[in-house]
């Protein structure tokens, strides 16, 4: 906590530095699978994009370690991990920001290409934005305009474009679709999730929209103050929240079915990361929290269905 991460963005036109909170995450241990989409989800400030921004290696963490295929990444130099750079790409929240409109969108599509494979010919580079550019629906002689002649959606197809333009296997995606009219959040998602198919892609994909997880995820991370509560296959996690801070969220989903719970409305408000509660960080607000919850961090346990939660009663057996 306290950390700020100085972030480049286009804003008007210009190239500005910026100063971004970063909220601290502490102890997550997970593993992302060949071939998944998981989702982390949580409300803000929990600490899902610095899991996104560690796992690219755009942030460093003080203290663990991050392997990519068996290999440790975490240490090495910006040269060592450009081979690693090829192979893991990430899409950011705002198209807006994220394009530079100083730039024709055959540029934008050009320059991770060039980086990645300086021994290309030009007419095998252009083949591979023309070939990207239509796998996102985007009209590849449109190559000329820049990125402020293009919509929001359309600008996010752009932006996925240049994610895919190198052949990746692995995709961070921040939030990609929050940023976007409700109307065409669904095209952008299907389109992600065609790419998915097609290119045999892996997803880490963050966000706080638990729609898009049911309709999205192979598997979920609950995330609370930069702790993961709880991580399952997306059908046990719906069928079965085990952890009462996912109980919580998912109570808050509106459904037609009857038998579901009543919402359960969480006391308190959420704490300031930088001043942690001790034990586990949920028990202010936990209908379920007793003496070891204030003093004792619980660990992520393996329950039934493929799930792992971190809550002392579960494991008690009380939960
Ligand atoms: Fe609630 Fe205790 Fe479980 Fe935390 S560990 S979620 S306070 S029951
Ligand atoms: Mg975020």
């Amino acid at each position: 906590s306290g950390d700020f991460l100085e972030q480049l963005k286009f804003k008007g036109g210009k190239l500005v530095r910026e100063q971004e909170h970063v909220h601290a995450i502490n102890g997550i241990d997970i593993d992302i699978r060949r071939g998944e989409a998981l989702c982390v989800v949580g409300e803000s400030g929990c600490g899902k994009s610095t899991v996104a921004r560690t796992v690219m290696g755009l942030l460093s963490p003080s203290k663990g370690e991050i392997h990519y295929d068996g290999q440790r990444i975490d240490h090495l130099s910006a040269k060592e991990l450009l081979p690693f750079r090829r192979r893991m790409q990430m899409i950011f929240q705002n198209p807006y920001a994220s394009l530079n409109p100083r730039m024709t969108i055959q540029q934008t599509l050009e320059e991770p290409i060039r980086l990645h494979h300086p021994d290309w010919s030009k007419e095998r580079v252009r083949d591979q934005v023309r070939d990207v550019m239509d796998s996102v629906g985007i009209d590849p002689d449109w190559g000329s305009r820049f990125g402020h002649e293009f919509s929001g959606g359309q600008r996010q197809r752009i932006a996925i474009a240049r994610a895919l333009a190198v052949d990746p296997e692995f995709i961070v995606a921040d939030e990609p679709i929050s940023a976007l009219d409700v109307s065409i959040q669904a095209q952008v998602l299907n389109l992600m999730m065609e790419a998915q198919q097609q290119r045999n892609l892996t997803y880490l994909f963050i966000t706080h929209d638990l729609a898009v997880v049911e309709h999205f995820g192979t598997r979920v991370a609950v995330m609370y103050l930069g702790m993961v509560c709880e991580i399952a296959p997306t059908g046990t996690l719906f069928a079965k929240p085990r952890h009462p801070y996912t109980q919580a969220l998912l109570s808050a989903i509106p459904r037609l079915e009857d038998d579901r719970p009543q919402h359960i409305r969480l006391q308190g408000e959420v704490p300031t990361p930088v001043n942690l509660p001790p034990g586990c960080v949920f028990h202010g607000r936990c209908p379920h929290a007793n003496e070891r919850c204030r003093q004792e961090v619980p660990a992520l346990i393996d329950v039934e269905g493929g799930a792992r939660v971190a809550c002392h009663g579960v494991e008690e057996g009380r939960l």
